[in-house]
């Protein structure tokens, strides 16, 4: 692969078709190869003038040789110092959090299109930082080292690692890396969301660690769970702990026994916090596949005043949508009919193709076919450290639902 590097004016254009252009008019950031015209010399990752047919500059954009998204829109202007708008995005984004993110020291940095970074994802977990690289762009040299120098300048991290995704690099036709430090040498820790302590392995773990799109949700699901709560999906027990204070047990589920251990270990880092409340308390930890488990106890006649769902993503693209609706609505289904009345399901979907009114949607059947009346408490979606751009749909993805549940 030829790779050049990033030049700071655009000096290659890339024509876009008229359905390109009412896109980018419309507010989003991609072009889709198919809406390309002609592309020039473009170069992987280069940074290019995006135009319309006619010619009409619309932005300066980061070009991919290989991804379906072949254009990124990076700003509306003419870029005249690339390394200069990178480092003001990190900043921008770092200070547009500050009013938002509370009682956490670990919160999502930056939100590639959603913080006007494409292609990047910035994770902040106490004193490390975990950084993903998701396009051609973000992997330059030039890329790479402006966001480590301002990330450091501005977070004084005591290091930084990258997690990769190998799939990611095969589709962006990148060489191969291995995840690891880029800088410091620190590789755990631990770190608190709402007052729950996590540990925090920086080379371990799903997603770069841990799930902070549900820091917010955790806190609203201990408003209202009680009694006998059970959290299915739990990984690393971000819910289990969270509402531990005010129930009188939990179990967590999950299929992972590595996630199973953390969450244990979790556990005995919050157990003094739980003991205060209750001596005796503790909280279960089930290796089981959640939809063998629930059909199990559904059957048996077990009842619970809390569940919560929080499965992984069911329809990774649209053609998975209807079979991963019967998937949710399977687990909400049984999941009611053990809900005791005044009882708090907590249920939630990661998919971005299952959009909020499919999942209410899907929520209403469960209900219905459950002969269960659900009253809405909560419709919340991903913590505020990971923004919605508005006019950039695929950054919503998040759905949690927290709801009464009646005979
Ligand atoms: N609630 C968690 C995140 C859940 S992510 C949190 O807040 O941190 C989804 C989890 O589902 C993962 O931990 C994965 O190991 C688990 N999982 C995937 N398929 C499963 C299955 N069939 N049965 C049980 N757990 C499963």
């Amino acid at each position: 692969m030829v790779r050049r590097p990033l030049s700071s004016v655009p000096d290659i254009t890339i024509k876009v078709s008229p359905r390109g252009a009412t896109r980018l008019k419309d507010g989003h950031v991609w072009v889709y190869r198919s809406d390309i015209v002609s592309a020039d010399e473009a170069t992987p990752g280069s940074l290019v003038a995006v135009t319309d047919h006619r010619g009409q500059f619309l932005g300066s954009a980061l070009y991919s040789s290989s991804s379906q998204i072949a254009v990124r829109l990076i700003s509306h202007d003419v870029v005249a110092d690339l390394p200069a708008l990178l480092r003001q995005r990190v900043a921008d984004a770092i200070s547009y959090r500050q009013p938002f993110v509370h009682d956490t020291n670990a919160y999502r940095v930056v939100f590639s299109e959603a913080d006007f970074l494409p292609g990047l994802i910035v994770d902040r977990y106490h004193d490390i930082l975990s950084l993903q690289i998701l396009t051609q762009a973000m992997d330059t040299e030039l890329v790479r080292s402006t966001v480590i120098a301002e990330l450091t300048e501005r977070l004084h991290p005591a290091s930084i690692v990258e997690r990769v995704d190998p799939r990611v690099r095969q589709l962006e036709e990148l060489p191969p890396r291995a995840s690891g430090l880029l800088q410091g040498e620190k590789t755990s820790t631990i770190f608190n969301m709402n007052a729950v302590q996590f540990k925090f392995e920086a080379l371990a773990g799903q997603k770069t660690g841990a799930f902070l799109d549900q820091r917010e949700n955790y806190a609203a699901a201990a408003q209202y769970a009680h009694g006998e709560a059970l959290d299915v999906f739990c990984y690393q027990g971000g819910f289990a702990l969270h509402v531990a204070p005010g129930c009188a047990q939990v179990w967590g589920v999950d299929s992972s026994r590595p996630a199973l251990e953390v969450a244990e270990q979790n556990a005995a880092l919050n157990h003094p916090q739980l003991k205060d409340k209750d001596k005796n308390k503790e909280i279960e930890w089930i290796e089981a596949n959640a939809f063998d488990l629930l059909k199990d106890y559904s059957s048996s006649g077990q009842r619970y005043d809390t569940i919560i769902l929080d499965p992984p993503a069911f329809a990774k693209t649209k053609r998975d949508l209807d079979a991963a609706l019967r998937g949710y609505k399977e687990l909400n289904l049984r999941a009611l009919k053990m809900l005791r009345p005044g009882g708090i399901l907590v249920t939630c979907s990661c998919s971005y193709h299952v959009s909020f009114p499919d999942f209410l949607g899907m929520l209403a059947d469960a209900a219905r076919d459950a002969r269960r009346n659900l009253r809405l408490v909560e419709v919340r979606g991903q913590a505020k450290d990971h923004p919605v751009l508005l006019n950039v749909a695929e950054t919503a993805y998040l759905k949690c639902v927290i709801a009464n549940v009646s005979e």
